[in-house]
């Protein structure tokens, strides 16, 4: 029976019939180079030091384009944002057999989390702001289209039944809306999310997550980092077995998000409330209404 040892280099090793090794996770950045918005290579920067101050071994690879990638043998696959014109270059890819092979992984279980362009190319269709319709992998049940004016500031977003917050940046002209298979990831609390109507905010699919959080969202967001490693050991190895963290810092850096989200929201009530006494002194007749 396997069990589970920490070694005097503080690395957790599996025992099977006596023999020990050493858990590694093979973690992909894919598209690193064209899909990095925000800080959002800092993701993969947060899981490499989790990994290792779990005492797991990291193998963290990257795929572009034209990169061959075997999805069988991963166990976390991270994508970042990126901007239009990068987007038709990866849903071009994407349209390809790269699309359905991820699918099906994403079937078997692979763990995946995947930030605003790449979370809106994880749909089944995603318009530009030009208007022009690029295909979706199709994982997640959602379509993006544009709105009027981008979607910026801090978000809160309440995650799960016991509401835990992750807490973020984002910047967006796409409105996500989820299809009747969609499932959101969580709850806005402060933020615009999906779309900045219907409260929403990403989606998940099996083990696979999407969202419009940049900041970069896992360092400032320890315990969804662990959500997704756990995640994978468990796939991999049967069970996590994680042990928590000394995160003071991790946190400190969550409750600096969650203030600016603060600031953020009441900068926008001013706004809102200054645009409508403005709406009020163009057109009278509206005083005259209320
Ligand atoms: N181009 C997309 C949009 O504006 C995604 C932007 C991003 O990744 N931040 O909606």
């Amino acid at each position: 029976m396997a069990g589970w040892v920490t070694t005097g280099r503080g690395l957790t090793t599996v025992s099977s019939n006596g023999e020990t090794s050493v858990r590694k996770l093979r973690i992909l950045h894919l598209y690193p180079e064209i899909m990095n918005l925000y800080g959002d290579r800092g993701n993969l920067i947060a899981l490499r030091a989790r990994c290792r101050w779990h005492g797991i071994e990291p193998i963290v690879e990257e795929a572009c384009l034209d990169d061959p990638v075997e999805f069988t043998d991963l166990d976390l696959v991270v994508m970042g944002g990126g901007q239009d014109r990068e987007q038709r270059l990866v849903a071009r890819d994407l349209a390809g057999p790269r699309g359905w092979r991820l699918g099906n992984a994403v079937e078997e279980g692979l763990c995946l989390l995947a930030v605003c362009a790449s979370y809106q190319l994880l749909g089944v269709s995603y318009v530009t702001a030009a208007g022009e319709t690029l295909p979706g992998a199709g994982i997640f049940d959602l379509t993006t289209e544009p709105g009027r004016g981008r979607l910026v500031g801090h978000v809160a977003v309440a995650v799960g039944k016991e509401g835990r917050v992750l807490a973020g940046f984002e910047n967006h002209g796409g409105r996500t809306f989820l299809g009747p298979g969609g499932k959101p990831l969580g709850r806005v609390i402060r933020g615009y999310g999906n779309n900045g109507c219907d409260g929403q905010e990403g989606a998940v699919y099996r083990n696979a997550f999407g969202t419009y959080l940049h900041g970069p969202v896992l360092p400032a967001n320890p315990w969804f980092a662990d959500h997704l490693l756990a995640l994978a050991l468990e796939r991999r190895y049967g069970t996590a077995g994680l042990r928590p963290l000394d995160d003071s810092r991790e946190r400190a850096a969550h409750a600096a998000v969650i203030r600016e989200s603060l600031v953020d929201a009441r900068r926008r009530r001013r706004e809102r409330r200054r645009s409508d006494r403005e709406e009020q002194a163009t057109f009278p007749e509206n005083q005259e209404a209320i």
